[in-house]
């Protein structure tokens, strides 16, 4: 039995191994650490181990949890899909959102963000590998996605998020992190405020940090396994 400590010190140090290996600073890569369906008090320890950045997916949950975590400084991310009539806690209670997928959830983002907080860090959800049952940007859409909300007056647009196809071949998997890095490195040029690339998992980080990855979002490796999906898809949005 592993301690949840010793495992974010394990992922931390293949973070480490992954950026030596591509010649890169471990500094460049934050390790987001997905917390859904694990409770409060797992974040807690999370925290206590040395981690302030953790992502979650289901919004019912994840308002509960930040109320119970209000007295530690923690920077949210919501990173699962998100319906358009229930944009305004995530505005209100989040720092970051990387599952934008059309303008539409992106234009009631920047409405609903109170006045009093900084722009809402936003990435868009590129359907990378194409799979008619996940959502996200098309390739060929994302030039004209991203100029639109690059415009939105309480968003900052910080990059792009994909979760490729699952596989086991190393050389898959890099293909398609290596499509993301070279649709970011071309916006990039068009919105200089895109520097972030939320990519890789915890079974194919370092797939990912070859090809640029600057979020990894982790969560089994460091919370262990969850329950099985049926709860997930229930809670969705
Ligand atoms: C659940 C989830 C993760 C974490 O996946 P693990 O394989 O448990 O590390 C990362 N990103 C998104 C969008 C997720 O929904």
């Amino acid at each position: 039995m592993t301690t949840l400590a010793e495992r974010v010190k394990q992922a931390q140090a293949r973070i480490a191994h992954a950026a030596h290996q591509a010649d890169r600073s471990a500094d460049e890569i934050l390790l987001l650490a997905v917390s859904k369906t694990k409770p409060a008090e797992m974040i807690r320890q999370a925290h206590a181990a040395g981690l302030n950045h953790f992502g979650e997916n289901y919004l019912q949950e994840s308002v509960e949890k930040i109320e119970q975590l209000r007295d530690l400084p923690l920077i949210w991310h919501f990173i699962g899909p998100l319906q358009s009539n229930k944009t305004r806690p995530v505005a209100e209670r989040f720092d970051w959102v990387h599952s934008v997928d059309r303008l539409k959830i992106a234009q009631r983002l920047s409405e609903q963000r109170p006045a009093e907080l900084p722009a809402l860090n936003v990435c868009l959800q590129i359907n990378i590998s194409r799979e008619a049952s996940k959502s996200g940007v098309l390739p060929e859409q994302l030039t004209e996605v991203a100029a639109q909300i690059a415009k939105l007056p309480n968003l900052t647009l910080r990059g792009l998020m994909a979760i490729p196809q699952a596989s086991d071949d190393p050389a898959q998997q890099r293909a398609a992190f290596a499509q993301m890095q070279s649709l970011l490195h071309q916006l990039k040029a068009l919105h200089p405020t895109m520097d972030t690339l939320s990519m890789g998992m915890s079974g194919d980080l370092e797939a990912a940090i070859a090809q640029g990855s600057t979020i990894v979002r982790i969560g089994t490796a460091i919370f262990g396994r969850r329950p099985p999906l049926n709860k997930e898809t229930n809670q969705r949005g």
